[in-house]
């Protein structure tokens, strides 16, 4: 647990009070693990109830996550696995003791923090999982899924990943177009946090809410195909999007790990900032899924050293409160 002694730690919390305090992107019911300990405690992991409620979260995406080598590439097997993680994040709301609820809109998430509860927003972590079966996205969506993200490190029959090495010139399929679709029909946001950079200009025009990265970096800061570039980040902020920056240490710097810090993760909000994008940067922290945390943030009680950070940076409280989660919470 992260032992805050900085000057600015007061006022970090009372803006956590204040804020939205929402993380785009932990892969804490990911991973088809027993989850049964998020509820009451679970030091072993970046995140669980007890913490987000200590530090404030108002909301935190998790996501579905299936590995593509699991269940040998079979698609019943990918399907099923996602489907028992979607069963485990409704376990535990139902465990909760009305400590955390589902929220599938902003009005949602408000909503349970009035009544004493944080929220749970659900995303689908690369759309292989649904076997190429658009049907699914539906019962899916049906089942609180909001966010779709395209792809994982591997592409699918619908979209490219970042990691392909056609990544630059092959996109989204005939059939992906079909997808996208299908999530717009039902109202849902397209994630491109590993999408390629084809998959990402086919789609940014065609998806009707705006696009977000839920935990993706500044490729001008750290080179990855994982970051995303100048161009990309510009057209999120033209069509009113948002991206939670990642705190994976690998995508934050050139630097050895352990000379990663949270104020890496200020610079790479504050490259959107300086794109324009005050009303377009949020934190998308990636909590376990990611083997390394920047030093000084141990779990997700280490958020305070971000907001402590931009403190001491001199940031204002209203752009402070937007990166802390106002600003998905606009478009969610
Ligand atoms: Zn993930
Ligand atoms: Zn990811």
């Amino acid at each position: 647990m992260n032992k805050c002694c900085c000057e600015h730690t007061g006022k970090a919390l009372l803006l956590h009070n204040q804020a939205p305090l929402i993380d785009l992107h932990a892969d804490t019911f990911s991973f088809k693990k027993d989850t049964s300990k998020f509820v009451d405690g679970w030091p072993k992991r970046h995140l669980d109830l007890p913490r987000m409620l200590e530090i404030g979260i108002w909301a935190e995406a998790f996501s579905l996550f299936v590995y593509p080598k699991w269940a040998a590439g079979e698609k019943a097997g990918w399907l099923s696995l996602a489907e028992h993680e979607l069963d485990n994040i409704h376990t535990a709301i139902e465990n909760s003791g009305g400590k955390m609820a589902l929220a599938v809109d902003a009005n949602e998430v408000l909503s349970n923090l009035d009544g004493g509860a944080v929220s749970a927003i659900i995303e689908i972590e690369g759309l292989h999982a649904l076997g190429g079966d658009i049907a699914k996205i539906e019962k899916f969506f049906e089942r609180g899924v909001r966010i779709f993200t395209l792809t994982w490190n591997n592409s699918n029959n619908w979209a490219t990943s970042c990691m392909d090495d056609d990544a630059e010139t092959r996109g989204l399929t005939l059939a992906g177009r079909d997808a996208v679709a299908e999530i717009n029909r039902l109202g849902g946001l397209v994630d491109f946090s590993h999408s390629g950079e084809r998959t990402f200009w086919d789609s940014i025009d065609i998806i009707e809410r705006p696009p977000i990265c839920t935990h993706s970096c500044c490729r001008a800061i750290k080179d990855s195909s994982r970051n995303l570039t100048d161009d990309q980040i510009a057209a999120i902020i033209e069509r009113g999007g948002v991206i939670g920056i990642n705190f994976f240490p690998g995508f934050l710097s050139k630097n050895k790990y352990s000379k990663v810090t949270a104020a890496d993760i200020a610079d790479h909000i504050e490259h959107i900032l300086e794109l324009g994008g005050e009303k377009n940067v949020g934190l998308g922290s990636d909590f376990d899924g990611i083997s390394h945390l920047p030093v000084g943030i141990d779990d997700c009680t280490g958020i305070i050293t971000i907001t402590e950070e931009l403190l001491a940076r001199g940031h204002d409280d209203g752009t402070i409160m937007g990166i802390l989660g106002r600003n998905f919470l606009r478009v969610f």
